[in-house]
């Protein structure tokens, strides 16, 4: 039997909200990923469905591999049409952000969802929600915001209108928010779900080859140079670490999207337990982290300590101002510190295998 995280009472604001508010702008984080991209379209659809005036907004360019998504023409890209964008929030009656726990993720759009008058709803699964919101759904629990639409359309009464399209978009965010439900994902209230959702009409087999299996030549030429050229062992710290400049992503044609995954991949050898990815980020002027961890590793707390970043205990990020030379040294001086924390947590990292 499915069990809903949220109850009647939980969804009672938003409910209500639905019969005064016609235009509904949902916003989710910048370097916008399957989970944000699907529980936003889903959620987006579903107010379509309801007959709302609703947007989707994504602070940058979305990867091609999520362009076969239902609605994902329709999307907005800050970066592209701010003008319109900071209209669009600034006339909305709601406000939903996806998939995010602080307004800083939505890069430019925030100073304009801050200065909002709408009503403001959070639906997301990061833990350490952030204000700024009137209603906060934060479920850190659950593998996906995408799942959490699920609860929340079902807690609204509304399980009936989970179309295929829309089944299909909280399909993709779990698929990709699990790794292929091969992370967190041992919840088996989440495949009741997702049987839920295969039931309403979801091809998960075109999902996955349209996600995993469409890689250009050159994604697949990039991964075999990072694997041989740029990842470094550190093994008495059970870590790795691969890097990526501009000029190297340049060589293979890299795409947006084009890097996705790499940093997972060091964690199929064995005795790694945290691996970290720094690349230079040319559109945005600095250096992005992405750590990944194994067990109760926290390497979100790698990205906050170190990075000014977070997200989840296994999957986080960050941010760096500075050259990639001096965004490795200051991962060094991160694992150097870390080495002697006497968190048991973070000791894992440092004992002999
Ligand atoms: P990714 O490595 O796939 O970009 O991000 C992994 C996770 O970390 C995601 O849940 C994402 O929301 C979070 N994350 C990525 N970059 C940042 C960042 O700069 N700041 C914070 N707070 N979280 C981030
Ligand atoms: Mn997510």
């Amino acid at each position: 039997m499915f069990k809903n995280v949220l109850t009647a009472a939980d969804v009672h604001e938003f409910k209500n909200w639905m019969t005064w508010a016609d235009r509904f702008v949902i916003l989710t984080h910048t370097g916008p990923d399957g989970d944000a991209v699907g529980s936003s379209l889903a959620l987006c659809s579903f107010l379509r469905d309801k007959g709302k005036d609703a947007v989707v907004i994504v602070p940058d360019q979305a990867p091609d591999f999520l362009s076969w998504l239902p609605g994902f023409k329709d999307i907005h890209v800050y970066a592209a049409d701010s003008g319109v964008c900071d209209e669009l929030i600034s006339k909305a009656d709601v406000l939903c952000g996806l998939d995010f726990n602080t307004v800083s993720r939505i890069a430019g759009a925030s100073a304009g969802f801050v200065s909002s008058k709408a009503k403001k709803i959070m639906i997301d699964h990061h833990p350490y929600p952030g204000p700024d919101f009137d209603l906060t759904v934060s479920h850190p629990e659950l593998s996906s915001a995408s799942e959490l639409v699920y609860h929340f359309l079902c807690a609204m009464g509304q399980y009936k209108s989970i179309t295929e399209d829309i089944a299909t978009c909280m399909y993709t965010g779990i698929m990709t928010d699990t790794g292929g439900f091969s992370y967190s994902s041992s919840d088996p209230n989440l495949f009741i779900v997702v049987s839920s959702l295969l039931d309403a009409g979801v091809d998960k087999d075109a999902a996955y080859a349209h996600v995993f299996h469409s890689w250009s030549e050159s994604r697949l030429r990039l991964q075999g140079f990072v694997l041989h050229e740029k990842m470094k062992i550190f093994k008495d710290c059970s870590t790795a670490l691969i890097t990526l400049s501009s000029g190297e992503m340049e060589k293979f044609d890299c795409r947006k999207g084009d890097t996705e995954g790499l940093v997972n991949m060091p964690l199929q050898i064995l005795g790694i337990k945290m691996s970290v990815f720094l690349r230079e980020d040319s559109e945005r002027n600095q250096i992005k982290l992405s750590a990944r961890s194994t067990g109760s590793v926290p390497c979100n707390r790698f990205a906050s300590d170190f990075f000014g970043g977070g997200g989840h205990l296994n999957a986080a990020g960050g941010e760096f101002n500075g050259t990639l030379e001096q965004a490795v040294a200051r991962f060094m001086t991160g694992l150097k510190s870390w080495k002697k924390s006497t968190d048991d947590s973070i000791r894992q990292l440092f004992k002999q295998q």
